[in-house]
């Protein structure tokens, strides 16, 4: 028989898996001896075993009941109690914290009956039809698919006829008439009553947590965070303590360090006489927790010597819930907290400081996609001014965007290429796809801790909440500040989520400290500082080599500077480009050899110009050129404008200029239906007599010339989209012939290696005959992908990807995430084949993928020697390849429950 539920007392945080992060801490927690209302965790395992067969799995009712029977005992109260019930929280708890993405029911066991003995038990009465309020408001949305709004609208009338605010428990004359409305608006919304019976309520409960496995929140979040779909959630199932009992309780969330800045220190904000639910959901102000101290020293020194325990035993920032109820304290959840990418490097690097982690573990807990969000612009200090409103600086940065007002705006706009920024008075789970598109998000409730704060927090996205002087008119579609200004949907404000400041209009960007240190080597205290000891740190663990593809001498030096070991790969066409155009048409026109030679010979001191000054830049360091790649028609002008000019001048009776006459005829010779996969690459190379000779003599005579000048250059040569040995062997020929002329000539003997992409799938499968003729390989993992899954690089990610995502049927787009199954087989082929025929061949890689963490990790796994990616990206991937060379590595974001 499958054990589908665990006791808190039998489980650890190593079967997050099974138990979910939420379970499994709550566990580890009550094994520590913390103080933790007792429960039980229904494991992932039934949910999936649930949403497989679409039934409850056999014999988990039964376990259920005899945990429930357990947990009675230790409380002295037994679920449908009259006098005195027990009561349930029921909550998800998936293996990776999707905060706020599933359904939670509290309050489990509450009926007409047992409200009276918890009225009586708690000597409460308003508290207690409160909480029966609450059941059937979650209750009935959650498992009743009752719509949530009937109930916040009679919620919100009867606070209007009694005055209070925010859920607050309702003076009310007769504390039942709330709960009788709910009642009717469940029967007249499903024409079934509120289930009366406590052990329907839980089964019913747990059934709407795995349910909500599937919602619509839930789904968006995961493919957002790369979750993957088929995990399931566990259900924690535990016993209820009050935090709305009056003065001398009260709920939380705290940090051990502050998540925004990883500043070393207890942070958090405390809600007295509150539900831990009241907090999250930013309804009522929250005070920072240190007044905690005034309102219940006893309680505040004892979650401070728990938080000191936790921290000393996870070895990292941990973030708790806790309730105080009467004055004593309880321990809700921690897990390993999540923080801003800024503190994820300062937390990191002083960890090891302290003592409590070594800079392997340090080295697993930043990632490359924290490292890059850091390079992000802030606002210029001294431009600023003064600010339309103030909030709290809820997660960092600085973002410029037209404000919206609800999240279906956001999308819309977004998806018209706007930046937007987010303006709500709180926002909702349902408003994750707003937030998504928002560059950043502004609420005028809430705390640090609320909802948005969160989201945004974990996204790296700019969030700026509790600016209580913004009031927000919806139907006027407008917010306005605390001085009395107007802004109306579509205004551009800044938002300085590092300040927590709102200005009216697009306020300059400067470099971050990080970017300085990074351009300058100039380093700064604080954020700077950590990431340059991390990246220390990160090159002496990393086998795998990164470099730069860089194409112009500003870039490759830039590149140098970010750390890159030299450049992957230098797209020469890029050199054709502008004023050399012309160049290039000439070339193209040319009606004899000479005419073409001339064409050549002129282009030829150019590329000799470029070539030089990026070997200077990356002197010492090897620098990949890649012959010319893209179709020859890509140098041209447009087709139509150049028929309409023609056509136009034939009807004014003028004679059509006869280059643009030429440059038609020369459109339409070598115009391709699908060019991408027409005559470029190594084909340009075989058909266009003398291309070749010229861009190998410029890097020759480049080589030369910095050697003559007392450089270190080490050019390599590489030929892009082989497909087959005899390609790769006639052109290395050609190559060879007229390295050997130039360096002959200047009696000067420089190594030159000559070596291929591998953007074919062909290539991969026959890199045996290939590296015969190639001193080095390179994964053109652009090229390789499309041609692998037939989807055109251009085109399909615009116009197919979004219904495949929606499905399923994609998870990633191969074109970011190496698709490791197909494409990364072709790969490991192609790295076993080439080996075996030429051992030691220098392999890397350079498509998009070279720069992306988790390919990252494959590409170490399979043994490459370098991968290469854009200036930008080379911080971040030395540091993916030193995590990828540590021993269990975790995935970035989600290597903590
Ligand atoms: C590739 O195909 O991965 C590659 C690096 O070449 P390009 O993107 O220039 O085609
Ligand atoms: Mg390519």
């Amino acid at each position: 028989m499958v054990r589908y539920v665990y006791d808190f007392t039998e489980g650890s945080r190593d079967q997050a898996g099974l138990l979910g992060g939420k379970g499994a801490n709550l566990a580890e927690m009550t094994g520590l001896g913390l103080p933790v209302p007792p429960g039980f965790t229904v494991t992932t395992e039934a949910c999936r075993a649930f949403l497989a067969a679409g039934e409850l799995p056999q014999d988990l009712s039964r376990q259920v009941v005899l945990a429930l029977r357990q947990l009675e005992k230790r409380t002295g109260r037994r679920l449908g109690q009259a006098d005195d019930p027990l009561l349930l929280s029921v909550r998800s708890g998936a293996r990776y914290s999707m905060p706020g993405m599933m359904d939670t029911i509290l309050d489990v066991g509450l009926n007409d009956t047992t409200v009276h003995g918890l009225a009586k038990h708690s000597g409460r009465e308003r508290f207690a039809w409160d909480s029966y309020r609450r059941l059937i408001q979650m209750y009935g949305s959650t498992v009743m698919g009752v719509d949530e709004g009937l109930f916040a609208e009679a919620l919100a009338r009867a606070e209007k006829v009694r005055g209070t605010t925010g859920g607050q428990q309702l003076g009310t004359r007769d504390p039942g008439e709330l709960v009788a409305e709910f009642k009717a608006i469940v029967r007249k919304a499903t024409g079934t009553d509120f289930p009366q019976d406590p052990d329907e309520q839980l089964e019913q409960s747990v059934l709407a947590v795995f349910r909500s496995w599937n919602g619509e929140r839930a789904r968006v979040y995961r493919r957002r965070e790369r979750i993957p779909d088929d995990l399931g959630t566990a259900v924690n199932i535990q016993a209820m303590v009050y935090g709305n009992l009056g003065p001398d309780s009260g709920t939380g969330v705290a940090f051990t360090r502050d998540p925004a800045t990883g500043r070393a220190g207890v942070y958090g904000d405390y809600l007295p006489d509150a539900q831990g639910e009241d907090v999250v959901a930013g309804i009522r102000n929250t005070v920072p927790l240190q007044d905690l101290r005034d309102i219940d020293s006893l309680s505040y020194e004892r979650l401070l010597a728990h938080m000191e325990l936790l921290e000393e035993h996870y070895r990292d920032l941990c973030d708790v819930e806790f309730t105080i109820e009467r004055g004593r304290l309880w321990m809700l959840q921690t897990r390993i907290g999540k923080r801003t990418a800024q503190a994820a490097f300062r937390i990191a690097a002083e960890l090891v400081d302290e003592g409590r982690i070594t800079w392997d573990e340090a080295l697993l807990r930043v990632g490359g996609t924290q490292l890059t969000q850091l390079m992000f612009p802030r606002f210029d200090q001294r431009a600023s001014g003064r600010p339309l409103a103030h909030g709290i600086p809820a997660s960092p940065g600085a973002a410029v965007g037209q404000v919206v007002f609800d999240s279906a705006e956001a999308v819309r706009r977004a998806t018209a290429g706007e930046r937007v920024v987010l303006v709500r008075e709180e926002t909702t789970p349902d408003d994750l796809p707003g937030m998504i598109a928002a560059q950043a998000v502004l609420t005028s409730r809430g705390g640090k801790t609320s909802h948005a704060a969160v989201v945004a927090r974990g996204m790296g996205k700019v969030c700026v909440c509790g600016a209580d002087d913004v009031r927000i008119d919806l139907t006027r579609r407008r917010f306005t500040t605390g001085a009395g200004q107007e802004v109306a949907e579509g205004c551009v404000v800044s938002v300085d989520g590092t300040a927590g400041t709102v200005h009216l209009g697009a306020l300059p960007l400067v470099d971050s400290p990080v970017m300085r240190y990074l351009e300058t080597g100039e380093r700064s205290a604080g954020p700077a500082e950590a990431v340059e000891r991390v990246l220390q740190q990160a090159d002496a663990v990393a086998r795998l080599e990164v470099r730069a593809n860089a194409d112009t001498p500003e870039d490759a030096a830039r590149a140098r500077r970010f750390g890159a070991r030299g450049i992957g790969l230098c797209r020469t066409e890029h050199m054709f480009l502008g004023g050399r155009r012309r160049l290039v048409e000439d070339m193209i026109l040319a009606r004899t050899d000479s005419e073409r030679q001339c064409a050549l010979d002129a282009l030829l001191p150019l590329q000799r110009a470029d070539f030089v000054g990026i070997l200077t830049a990356m002197d010492g360091l090897p620098v990949t050129i890649r012959l010319l790649d893209p179709p020859l028609h890509e140098f041209l002008p447009d087709r139509t404008e150049l028929a309409v000019r023609i056509a136009s001048a034939k009807a004014a009776g003028r004679v059509p200029d006869d280059r643009e006459v030429r440059l038609l005829e020369a459109v339409e010779r070598i115009r391709e239906q699908n060019p991408m996969l027409g005559l470029r690459g190594v084909r340009l190379a075989l058909t266009v007599p003398g291309l070749t000779a010229m861009q190998v003599r410029a890097l020759g005579e480049a080589v030369v010339a910095r050697v003559r000048a007392g450089g270190d250059p080490r050019a390599e040569i590489m030929v892009p989209l082989v497909g087959t040995q005899e390609e790769l062997r006639v052109v290395r020929e050609q190559v060879e012939t007229t390295l050997s002329e130039v360096f002959t000539a200047a009696k000067c003997t420089v190594q030159c290696p000559v070596g291929t992409m591998i953007e074919l799938p062909r290539a991969a499968l026959t890199a045996a005959g290939i590296a015969r003729y190639a001193d080095f390989f390179s994964f053109g993992t652009n090229d390789l992908t499309q041609t692998t899954w037939g989807f055109s690089r251009d085109d399909a990610e615009a116009s197919f990807f979004a219904p495949y995502f929606d499905q399923g049927i994609l998870r990633a787009s191969p074109f970011e995430k190496l698709d490791e199954d197909g494409v990364g087989r072709l790969i490991r082929t192609a790295v076993a084949e080439g080996r075996a025929a030429r051992p030691g061949i220098k392999i890397g890689v350079c498509g998009e993928h070279g720069g992306d963490p988790d390919s990252i990790h494959f590409f170490h796994a399979t043994g490459l020697d370098y991968v290469s990616c854009s200036p930008f990206r080379v911080p971040g991937a030395r540091l993916e390849a030193a995590r990828a060379a540590l021993p269990s590595a975790g995935r970035e974001g989600h290597s903590t429950a």
